[in-house]
């Protein structure tokens, strides 16, 4: 494995092994790897012969009053665990050669920016659509793929890339959990073991709400209400957001229609961590979650 800090090297040679016909596929990452970020790239290898996985803590998606400054950067783990994961190149730039002096330019992705994850962090999708577009075309990649753990962030790839043509394929891959239901998360550790154990009732919202519906309730504001309740119980505070959103457009849904997709978004904060996970269900479909 091969780690590359400057973007200039890292197009040269991505664009040296396009000229080769390599399928080149990037994991985009802000490091503190863990089985998520693991498992994309395994989704990754299976369709590209060359994987490229990023790691950078990119300042312009964290708002003044977030966790940039005490994020973890556990580098030389992330490196072994990358080169393991069998990761061909591992691009890493400081801050500064991604955004030297002078820099202006940046991403507005619309509507969809704006609820949910974009209520509660001004700003953040700019952030991440401007990175996201810099790193594809640093990286050249024909193949990126992102976690369905973000999945107002993928549906912002998704709507931005598309709208710019910029012609690499999106994929999503499954939440990774650990074995009590809790999606794999770099913010984690932040928990202390009383709040960790807490911390589990995103999931139990998650199986109540999909117990309710495979009871062939529709009336999908009511549950996610309950759902909210459940949560609430638990940790003493009410959720960020719960809420059924139309699974393409993040949209909020109050009644199910037979036939289309959903998703039950949350975000929680425990203690001074705040955690998000999400569920996507089609209805009147057997789920398999
Ligand atoms: P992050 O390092 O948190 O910015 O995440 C980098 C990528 O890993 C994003 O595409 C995330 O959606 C994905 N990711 C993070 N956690 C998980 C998880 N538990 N399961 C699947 N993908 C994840």
């Amino acid at each position: 494995m091969q780690i590359i800090t400057d973007p200039a090297e890292m197009q040269a040679i991505s664009e040296n092994l396009r000229l080769q016909h390599q399928l080149i596929g990037v994991v985009m990452t802000m490091g503190a790897l863990h089985e998520g970020h693991l498992s994309l790239v395994r989704h990754a290898q299976k369709k590209a012969g060359i994987v490229i996985m990023t790691i950078f803590v990119n300042p312009t998606q964290f708002g003044p009053a977030e966790d940039f400054e005490r994020y973890p950067r556990p580098f030389e783990q992330d490196a072994a665990l990358a080169r393991a994961a069998g990761v061909d190149y591992l691009f890493a730039p400081p801050p500064e050669r991604m955004y030297p002096e002078g820099y202006h330019t940046s991403i507005d992705p619309g509507p969809m920016a704006g609820s949910f994850e974009g209520a509660s962090r001004p700003g953040h999708f700019m952030g991440v659509a401007t990175v996201v577009v810099k790193l594809l075309n640093i990286t050249r990649a024909h193949l990126a793929v992102f976690g369905e753990k973000d999945a107002q962030q993928l549906a912002v790839i998704r709507r931005v890339t598309g709208d710019l043509n910029i012609g690499t394929m999106i994929e999503g891959a499954p939440i990774a959990r650990e074995a009590d239901g809790l999606a794999t998360s770099s913010r984690n550790i932040y928990l202390s073991s009383d709040d960790r154990q807490r911390a589990t009732v995103l999931y139990r919202a998650i199986q109540y709400a999909g117990q309710e519906t495979d009871r062939g309730r529709h009336d999908l504001k009511a549950i996610a209400h309950e759902a909210a309740s459940l949560v609430h119980s638990v940790i003493g505070s009410t959720p960020d957001y719960l809420c059924f959103v139309d699974d393409e457009t993040f949209v909020p849904a109050v009644e199910a229609v037979p036939g289309k997709a959903y998703r039950l978004v949350m975000a929680v904060r425990i203690g001074s961590t705040r955690l998000i996970d999400n569920w996507r269900f089609v209805c009147g479909e057997h789920r398999d979650a």
